[in-house]
């Protein structure tokens, strides 16, 4: 494995490669989520690349950049572990060039609802950073986690809106043997939280129970089953929403549930914000 900081170096190294080139972009702080990724991509791919870097303009001013958990010692054993080809991480300047003057943005109700509510420019700095890093790797298909699942379908469209012939892959939500979806963040939560935060994950299987049963089930009974477990468990709720999986529209409270949906949620756990969510398409 070949760790490379500098992006004219993975350029060099990439257009040598013959075959096919599958890519994971991340943050780092890497746990068995990320680790599917890359695994999705050695099964598929002749050379897998990884990257690791913690883009500060998809955080808010108030959000948790200095923060973010970072281990790159760590992160290397684990990438080194699962045979990845070539680690990139570059620096903020690689990324973003000092007279910089282009923006990539996603338009539309994509970019709208969920996470953009709290987060109104987060979704402009992971089109910022993944289409250079696109552009930079060059890979013939990208893997991304369905555990952030506006981010998935927001970098499909671009992908496609910009003709950039990558196939974008969406994979499974790893979780914990206790059901907790596996997140960077989790590591700030106290034991106490950590527990507490089954909630989501167990509300979300009680929910696809009940869908799954066959009964007529209308939104905003989904919503409720949820909404009552986070919070009699002491969490704050961001967002719980059922929106169309396709082009992300809330679905009417009153309506039907119907054979295709995204159940998402946002609940904060003490200063910790999770992310989960049931898709079927
Ligand atoms: P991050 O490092 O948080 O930016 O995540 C990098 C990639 O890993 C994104 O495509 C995430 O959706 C994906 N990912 C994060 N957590 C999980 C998880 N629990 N299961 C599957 N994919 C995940």
């Amino acid at each position: 494995m070949k760790v490379i900081r500098y992006t004219q170096e993975l350029r060099k190294v990439l257009t040598k490669v013959n075959g096919s080139i599958g890519f994971v972009p991340t943050m780092g702080f890497l746990h068995k989520g990320h680790l599917s990724l890359v695994a999705r991509s050695k099964a598929e791919m002749d050379c897998t690349v990884v990257s690791i870097f913690v883009n500060p303009t998809q955080f808010g001013p108030n959000e948790d950049f200095e923060a973010y958990p970072r281990d790159e010692a760590h992160d290397l054993k684990l990438l080194e572990n699962a045979g990845v080809d070539y680690v990139f991480i570059p620096t903020v300047d690689q990324i973003y060039p000092a007279n910089n003057a282009t923006d990539v943005l996603v338009t539309g109700s994509l970019t709208k609802g969920l996470c953009a509510n709290t987060r109104p420019t987060h979704f402009a700095g992971v089109t910022n950073v993944v289409s250079r890093l696109f552009n930079i790797v060059r890979p013939d298909k990208a893997f991304f986690g369905q555990k952030d699942a506006q981010q998935l379908m927001i970098i499909k469209r671009m992908t496609e809106d910009l003709q950039m012939g990558i196939e974008i892959v969406g994979c499974p939500i790893v979780r914990e043997p206790d059901g907790l979806a596996m997140s960077s963040r989790n590591t700030y939560l106290s034991p106490e939280e950590r527990t507490r935060a089954l909630s989501i994950s167990k509300s979300l299987f009680q929910v696809q129970e009940m869908i799954d049963s066959g009964k007529e089930l209308l939104v905003k009974d989904i919503k409720n089953v949820i909404r009552n477990a986070v919070e009699s468990s002491g969490g704050v709720v961001d967002y719980i929403d059922v929106v169309c999986p396709k082009d992300l529209v809330q679905m009417q409270d009153d309506s039907l549930i119907g054979d295709s949906y995204l159940v998402a949620t946002a609940i904060y756990f003490g200063k910790t914000r999770l992310l989960d969510n049931i898709l079927r398409m």
